[in-house]
């Protein structure tokens, strides 16, 4: 199962909630260092009846939130994380007093999760590298045309890569919804390794901005008249301030790169791309042709896959 950031977050959420409620109990377990080498019954032994069935019920009452922290501990998957889990910690620890500034569980797991790294931590990955979604790939099939066809199929680009984000024209803002991001596979591994070659050859471009793919099932999609059958890519233009969000003028793409990451899509073997006739771009005719209201992405049309 691959990570998503906002599973995390829901799974997480509820036990801060539980915790923040529970200062007492967190003054506690502070000093519960102490108290661990003692067994229930010596506790039994030296304490008054009523006070000893008291001890208990907190021992066990402890137990289970020792339980409950170990479960924390291993969804803390990378430093990235542990930073948001770290971020509602730190807002209690200002309204708290003393016991959370000085043991706070997030910062103390981030250590740990460094020197010994878990399972779910991948051994060659750099600390302090994000941690971004895995492509589930699926055999796709493109039907009929780009302006009137389907997608059977199809595999997802994740929102959120290494070398791309993914913006939503929609609501113009990152991310874009994983239901307007399928496409054939093939093209999708294309678009993969476009990407990673344009990142490459330009080391200090900021990630490429990925509008619109397909829907899961292709068909009609709103704002466009193609993009139906999982070959469409609309891939924004890099802006000169590389700020990833699509450019609104024409003097805010970075002209060099632009031309960069259009090169890359060409040497794939891309059937066509539409660019704004301002842009300025250039590349074989027949190929690279301008096309109204392209002036912040270029539409990338591969050629369908031949089995
Ligand atoms: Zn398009």
């Amino acid at each position: 199962m691959s990570w998503r950031r906002g599973e995390i977050w829901l799974d997480l959420e509820p036990r801060w909630f539980r915790e923040l409620t529970e200062g007492g109990a967190l003054l506690f377990e502070t000093n519960a260092p102490s108290f661990s080498g003692l067994t229930l019954e010596s506790l039994t032994a030296a304490l008054p009846d009523g006070l000893a069935q008291s001890r208990r019920r907190r021992a066990q009452l402890r137990q289970r939130r020792a339980t409950r922290k170990t479960q924390a501990v291993a969804l803390v998957v990378g430093p990235a994380v542990a930073l948001s889990l770290a971020a509602p910690r730190l807002t209690s620890a200002s309204r708290a007093s003393g016991p959370l500034v000085e043991d706070p569980p997030s910062q103390v797991n981030v250590a740990a999760d460094e020197k010994t790294p878990t399972r779910s931590v991948t051994p060659s990955r750099p600390l302090g590298t994000p941690r971004f979604p895995e492509v589930r790939w699926a055999d796709g099939a493109s039907r009929g045309l780009p302006y009137a066809g389907s997608l059977l199929g199809g595999t997802q680009l994740p929102i959120e890569g290494e070398d791309w984000v993914t913006w939503n024209p929609v609501t113009d803002s990152v991310p874009n919804r994983p239901n307007r991001l399928f496409g054939n596979d093939r093209v999708i591994r294309k678009l993969l390794a476009v990407v990673a070659a344009y990142r490459e050859t330009y080391p200090k471009a900021p990630r490429v901005v990925i509008g619109d793919i397909s829907f899961q099932g292709g068909g009609p999609m709103e704002l466009h008249v193609s993009h139906q059958n999982g070959l469409d890519i609309d891939v924004y233009y890099p802006r000169r301030d590389d700020t990833l969000r699509a450019p609104t003028r024409v003097d805010q793409v970075d002209r060099r790169l632009t031309q960069g990451l259009l090169d890359a899509f060409l040497a794939a073997g891309v059937g066509k791309v539409f660019v704004g006739y301002r842009t300025g771009l250039s590349g074989p005719s027949g190929i690279v042709e301008p096309y109204p209201n392209h002036e912040d992405h270029m539409h990338v049309r591969f050629r369908p896959p031949v089995d």
